[in-house]
């Protein structure tokens, strides 16, 4: 039986400096299972959607995506023999998990379009929750940058196959992603200075791809928050690191989180000074800064393979 999880990273704000050293982590927990998803394999292969984005200039999307797999590919170098590898770039990308098919890849793709903006009111998709592959649309709401879809086995936690969504939808509906180092983006957004890092959102969620969970600790790349200009989750703190490493030692199995929840978390040192920011959905009161900070996190499970259990399809607000 399998399920999947699906990670939201939500829009976010900027309230707090990073720079946190704490150690910790959080392993991603098979729902009301004492026990974590991981990779049972060390040769993970990735596929970039082929279609790159068509709002980042040049070629530059794929250079910053494949920077986002280095840095942990240069992590598991120093403590595991787990390698990513970029396989052929793929046309029309499909997230999610067929069974008994031989097509399911671990992909990354760009979303240009709000499924809100391009899906008929009466497509069949939308009962069927297939719309985002089939209009290659982002399904997720307006205030999420990133989605990781990870399906796995619920009796042994082993990952099956895992899918990157970026919400690169226009006009205000997603987010502009950037590739360039700085500077900050002040009231105008462009490709020249940095809106939504590619990068930064890419690292993130490949730690959620590695079976990574979010943690409460500003600067960490698992830190489900990111605001505009934030680029420091291109750096693998040291938290999100011991994670990785402890999961896949080199030379040995996966490490399971064993039979108590608490396994799949090690916190050492953890600083959570006054100015760390409130966890939750929501704005955040009192602030300056021009937007909320939102973070969340959503488990969504599979539709149900057999007929009559489908699940409905995920309402449909307009944007905020
Ligand atoms: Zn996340």
């Amino acid at each position: 039986m399998n399920r999947s999880l699906s990670w939201l990273v939500l829009a976010a704000l900027a309230l707090a400096a990073p720079g946190a050293e704490a150690q910790t982590y959080r392993r991603t927990l098979v729902p009301g299972r004492p026990f974590c998803v991981l990779w049972n394999i060390r040769d993970f292969v990735y596929r970039l959607d082929a279609a790159g984005s068509l709002r980042t200039p040049g070629d530059t999307e794929f250079s910053a995506l494949e920077a986002s797999f280095s840095s942990w590919q240069a992590l598991a170098g120093t403590c595991s023999d787990f390698t990513l590898t970029r396989g052929p770039d793929i046309q029309n990308p499909q997230v999610g998990y067929l069974r008994d098919s031989k097509d399911n890849q671990n992909v990354i793709t760009f979303r240009e379009a709000d499924c809100n903006d391009v899906v008929p009111p009466e497509d069949p998709c939308i009962e069927a929750d297939t719309c985002a592959n089939e209009y290659a649309c982002w399904d997720h709401g307006g205030a999420t940058i990133g989605l990781t879809t990870t399906t796995f086995s619920f009796r042994t936690g082993y990952i099956l196959d895992a899918d990157i969504e970026l919400n690169a939808a226009p006009n205000g509906r997603g987010f502009l992603f950037t590739t360039v180092d700085s500077p900050t983006c002040d009231a105008v957004l462009s490709s020249s200075c940095v809106a939504t890092d590619l990068q930064n959102t890419a690292t993130h969620e490949i730690g959620h791809v590695l079976g990574l969970d979010h943690v409460d600790v500003i600067g960490a790349t698992m830190e489900p928050t990111a605001p505009p200009g934030e680029t420091h989750k291109r750096i693998i703190d040291v938290g999100s690191a011991a994670g990785f490493c402890d999961a896949y030692p080199r030379g040995l199995p996966p490490i399971q989180c064993g039979e108590s929840p608490d396994l799949g978390r090690r916190t050492q040192a953890v600083s959570q000074g006054p100015g760390l920011a409130p966890m939750g959905c929501g704005a955040a009161p009192g602030t300056l800064l021009p937007a909320a900070a939102l973070l969340g996190l959503r488990l969504l499970r599979r539709r149900r393979e057999r007929a009559g259990e489908g699940r409905a399809a995920a309402p449909r607000a307009p944007p905020a």
